[in-house]
Order: C-alpha cells, then structure tokens, then sequence
C-alpha cells in the first residue's frame, strides 16, 4: 500500500507542466520526426549513456533514416556502431512487411502477459543469430533485465497522455511496465516503491504495482517526471538540502529522513 497521501502527490507530480523536460529528452526529437514510430524505436533503444550525447545520437540517426542511407561504420553511439542500427532498421523493415506494424508483431507474440510479450518483440527484431550489438540493443525480460529501452519505446508508442505519443492503439496502457532507468530506480527505492537495490525485471514489476495504486489505468504516466527530476538534477543521487527541502516528494523519501 502506498503511503497517505503519496498517491495525491505523484499524480500532482506527473500533471505538473515543466518545459525543460522535452528539452533534456530524447522525446523532444522523436516528436518532430516524420516517421515517430521508427524515431521512437532508435530514440529509446538508444537512450543509454548521458542526454545530450543521446540527443546527439539520435539527431545523426534520424536524418540518416530522412535521406535513406545508412549510418555506416562511421556512426558510433558508446559502443553501438552504425552498423548495428542499419542491422536494427532492417529487422524493423522486415517486421513491418511480415506483421503490417512494429504493434503487429508484438501483438502476435503477446498472450497477455507483458514480459512475454516483449521477450517476443524483442527476439522477433533479434532475428536469428543476433550479434552483440542487437542483443544490447534488445534486452529481454526473460533474461531478468528491467529492458529499460524496450519499456521506453513501449511507453512512448502506448501511452498518448502527457507527451507521449499514442501511436499504438491496440495495447492497453495499464499494462505497461515501468521503464526502470536509474533515476527512477532511486526514486523509488527511496520512497519505498521497492526494497530491492539492483534494477532488474522484477523491481520494475514490483515499482510498477505500486504506481498502479495511484493510477491503475495508467501506472507509467508517472515515469516522465520522476525520471526528469534525476535528470535535471532536481533529485540528486544524495539528498541536499537545498534540493530536498522544495521536493514535494519529501515527506515520504526515506532519503531525506
Ligand atoms: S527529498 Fe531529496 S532525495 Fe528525496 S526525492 Fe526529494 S530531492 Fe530526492
């Protein structure tokens, strides 16, 4: 059970407007590409590393997928190469042929379980033989990974309140899983969503639980705004006074106490 009253402020928390977060995410570029769905899917699965590098990232790859040509050696997002995005886009393109859609072919493997439906998407996009580069790309929940990325395209393509972009009908949002990145992690550990201190499959499940209890239709409608206060520095990795002290998460944070 939540806590009294936290419930009241997450969801004060995620309807709050804030400009800078679009600014910080890689959100922001997908939203203005011609083709959001492919956007979604680079912009997520590339989200690793720091925001502007990511932003950056991603910037080079949509205006190659713009002009039709691919991203080649020459491209190299940490240790990803632009040869495995052309690899990645290539399996897109093919899902898309087999399937109609990328929400095809999750809707093919999906039993009604998330985990396994994403296990499938992702191996489905894999192919076979994947190399190391699709394989990090493309964590699966069944290897007990949070899928942090793959949680992030999801929540994008689903969910079609606040910025997210709704371009997937026939999932239900209130079976989405939490995008577990590491700020959202500390959050919640925090504010006792989870007592467990790895990210992993299972703590975004149990983080989700809890945030379904303050919107059971939409549990990852909070995901945005907690992942942005690590992210702009708002929540900081140890508690600060003058960070802690305006949070309006501070009476429940088990940090700040
Ligand atoms: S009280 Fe401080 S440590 Fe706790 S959530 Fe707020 S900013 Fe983060």
């Amino acid at each position: 059970m939540l806590p009294e009253g936290l419930a009241d402020r997450l969801r004060a928390l995620a309807d709050r407007p804030d400009g800078r977060r679009l600014d910080r995410d890689p959100l922001g570029l997908v939203r203005q590409a011609r083709d959001k769905e492919t956007a979604a899917l680079l912009g997520a699965l590339l989200a690793f590393g720091n925001a502007r590098a990511i932003r950056r990232s991603l910037a080079i790859a949509l205006e190659a997928v713009d002009a039709g040509r691919p991203l080649g050696r020459r491209f190299r997002h940490r240790w990803i190469s632009g040869t495995d995005i052309d690899r990645l886009l290539d399996r897109a393109g093919e899902a898309r042929a087999r399937h109609g859609s990328l929400e095809g072919l999750f809707l093919e493997g999906d039993d009604g379980d998330l985990g396994h439906a994403l296990d499938r998407f992702a191996g489905g996009l894999r192919g076979p033989r994947p190399g190391k580069g699709l394989r990090f790309l493309l964590p699966r929940p069944g290897d007990g990974s949070a899928c942090k990325r793959p949680l992030l395209f999801l929540r994008w393509v689903v969910r079609s309140g606040g910025e997210d972009l709704g371009l997937w009908k026939r999932v239900d949002p209130a079976r989405l899983v939490v995008p577990l990145d590491t700020h959202v992690h500390r959050i919640a550990y925090w504010l006792g969503l989870t007592s467990r201190k790895t990210p992993s499959w299972r703590t975004a499940i149990e983080v989700t639980a809890a945030l379904r209890e303050a919107d059971p239709a939409d549990p990852a409608r909070f995901d945005f705004a907690l992942a942005h206060m690590g992210i702009l520095g708002d929540c900081p990795r140890s508690p600060l006074p003058s960070k802690c002290r305006p949070c309006p998460l501070r009476p429940w944070c088990r940090a700040w106490a």
